[in-house]
């Protein structure tokens, strides 16, 4: 029997692995990989895959993406969901910067700024994509008690922030004492996603983790290319297959697709290596999995 693949990709602006911790760094996030894009398209197209694009706020403003995925949702070729980066993100709001910083968890703010910053990137990506937006996947791997509480509200059932196995705690935000979160005790399984403290009462969103397996030496595995991975990639399949997880999932960032967007691929060449094991390992893939949008799979959760 078949099990589900799902593709997601952050689809952000280029080489955010810079921290943008000042206004003018922040002004000056660029979003020249949104061209890049179709590329990837067309492979997933060729294996029936269905890509979900988290996609941010400098994304919904890059025409040519704006184009490609507003044509590709309304054939249902891909998904469009929504992915936070809460130091971009209108309404701005000023936070006291604290000595070595980082990027802000959406968390940082406070709430009536997070509720209005979630409604905003929410509004503003269904009318750009004249999609039903239904997903998301936090920044910096982030959710907290009333994040998921507004996501809710909006109508969002699927959420993929969960990388099991992994903490985040060590990371930290932009004021003082800020982190992220720690997803060590959780599994690669879907369930609902849980209040922690705040409220009481059921969550209805459905939490569909990312796919990260500890192999034989101990090392966590994650399903995302780097160029130099393919063996454990190609491990990852069979190991997952084998596991009693139904579905496995995929992540990489849409500035990873560009020469030069990311640290993993600084040029041309990085990139053509990378095309060559996506291609390597979709066809591996598709023989044991299919296809999937991120929202199609939570419906037969939910069914
Ligand atoms: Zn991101």
């Amino acid at each position: 029997m078949k099990k589900y693949f799902i593709i997601t990709i952050d689809t952000e602006g280029d080489n955010l692995w810079n921290v943008k911790n000042t206004d003018a760094k922040i002004r000056g996030i660029t979003n020249k990989n949104a061209e890049y894009i179709v590329r990837f398209q067309e492979l997933c197209e060729k294996y029936n895959f269905i890509p979900t694009y988290l996609t941010n706020y400098e994304m919904s403003n890059a025409q040519p993406f704006i184009e490609m995925a507003t044509y590709g949702n309304k054939y249902g070729c891909l998904e469009i969901g929504m992915h936070m980066h809460a130091w971009n993100s209108p309404p701005y709001y000023p936070l006291k910067f604290a000595n070595g910083g980082n990027n802000s968890y959406l968390g940082e703010y406070p709430k009536k700024i997070i509720r209005d910053k979630l409604c905003f990137l929410y509004d503003h990506l269904c009318k750009v994509f004249q999609a039903e937006i239904t997903s998301h996947r936090g920044g910096r791997w982030y959710l907290n008690d009333y994040i998921i509480k507004c996501l809710e509200e909006l109508g969002i059932f699927v959420d993929c922030s969960i990388t099991p196995k992994v903490t985040w705690r060590d990371n930290v935000g932009y004021t003082k004492y800020s982190n992220g979160r720690s997803w060590s005790i959780y599994k690669d399984k879907v369930c609902k996603l849980k209040y922690k403290n705040i409220f009481y009462g059921k969550c209805n969103i459905i939490e569909v983790p990312m796919t990260i397996r500890k192999n034989s030496k101990n090392e966590k595995i994650w399903m995302r290319p780097n160029g130099k991975n393919l063996k454990d990639l190609l491990w990852l399949i069979d190991d997952n297959y084998k596991s009693d997880c139904n579905y496995m999932e995929f992540m990489l960032h849409s500035s990873e697709l560009m020469p030069g967007g990311s640290p993993t691929f600084k040029n041309t060449r990085d990139i053509e290596r990378l095309y060559d094991n996506l291609e390597n390992l979709f066809k591996s893939i598709s023989e044991k999995y299919i296809g999937i949008s991120l929202s199609d799979f939570a419906r037969k959760y939910i069914k």
